[in-house]
Order: C-alpha cells, then sequence, then structure tokens
C-alpha cells in the first residue's frame, strides 16, 4: 500500500509535525517519544501519533523499524523505486544510516522467482557500530 512518490502529498498539520519531529531526531523515534515531543503542539493522546504514523508510512515519508518498534524518516523519499530498503542501526550512538543495494535486490528477487514466492515488503536491519563509534 506504499503511494508512488510523483508528487509531494498534502500532510495535514498533524502528519506534518509528526514528520517534522522524526526530521529532527538523532535517531529513530518511538510512537511515545514521539508523542511527548508534540505535547505543546496539542498532542495529547498515543492514537493521534499512530494515525499520522500510519499515512506518513504510507507516503513513504517514514520508515517502521521493526526490530525497535521505531520510526524513522526517509533518508531519500523519492527515490524508492520498490527497491530494497536496508537499514544499517548502531547500537553505540542510536543512529540509523539508510541504504539501498541494487546487488541485495537482484539477489533476493532471484531467490524469490526461484522459490515461487511473492515478495511483497523487504527491509533489511543491520545492527552494529557505526565507524564514529568505533573510532571512540
Ligand atoms: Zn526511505
Ligand atoms: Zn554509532
Amino acid at each position: 500500500m506504499t503511494t508512488p512518490h510523483t508528487h509531494t502529498p498534502t500532510l495535514t498539520r498533524n502528519q506534518a509535525l509528526v514528520l517534522g519531529a522524526l526530521s529532527n531526531a538523532d535517531g529513530p523515534l518511538s510512537a511515545y517519544t514521539i508523542l511527548d515531543r508534540l505535547r505543546d503542539d496539542g498532542f495529547r493522546a498515543p492514537l493521534q501519533v499512530y494515525r499520522a504514523l500510519d499515512k506518513l508510512l504510507d507516503h513513504g515519508l517514514i520508515h517502521r523499524l521493526e526490530s525497535l518498534n521505531a520510526f524513522v524518516a526517509c533518508a531519500h523519499p523519492h527515490c524508492h523505486a520498490g527497491g530494497i530498503i536496508a537499514f544499517a542501526i548502531c547500537e553505540g550512538c542510536g543512529q540509523v544510516n539508510e541504504f539501498s543495494d541494487a546487488v541485495v535486490r537482484d539477489r533476493l528477487g532471484g531467490w524469490a522467482r526461484e522459490n515461487g514466492f511473492k515478495a511483497e515488503k523487504t527491509t533489511i536491519e543491520i545492527k552494529g557500530r557505526c565507524s564514529t563509534c568505533l573510532a571512540a
């Protein structure tokens, strides 16, 4: 249910606020952290945050990191042509690096074809240490 990004979607005020909170964050945020940061903007209930998150996910403007149950703003919302999204998650500083890789995509696509598996969504999450943390 991902909308193609042929144009910038019109966001409601709440959606824009949630997207702004994620864009300004240093790392992934849980829905409750987002709620805490937006209390001054009139957010009161988790449902308000979840509704906005759902729409932003539909628009492809943010991603959900399954293993952390947290959300990040998409690093490049205009170049997901149905490709594979991968995240390198640093367990030292919490930074998330989003990237895509055509070779990985082709390999996984080949496996799916050979096995008659219809892949609908692939997300790769790599956990470890970023170069900054390793150098510290
Ligand atoms: Zn993205
Ligand atoms: Zn790090």
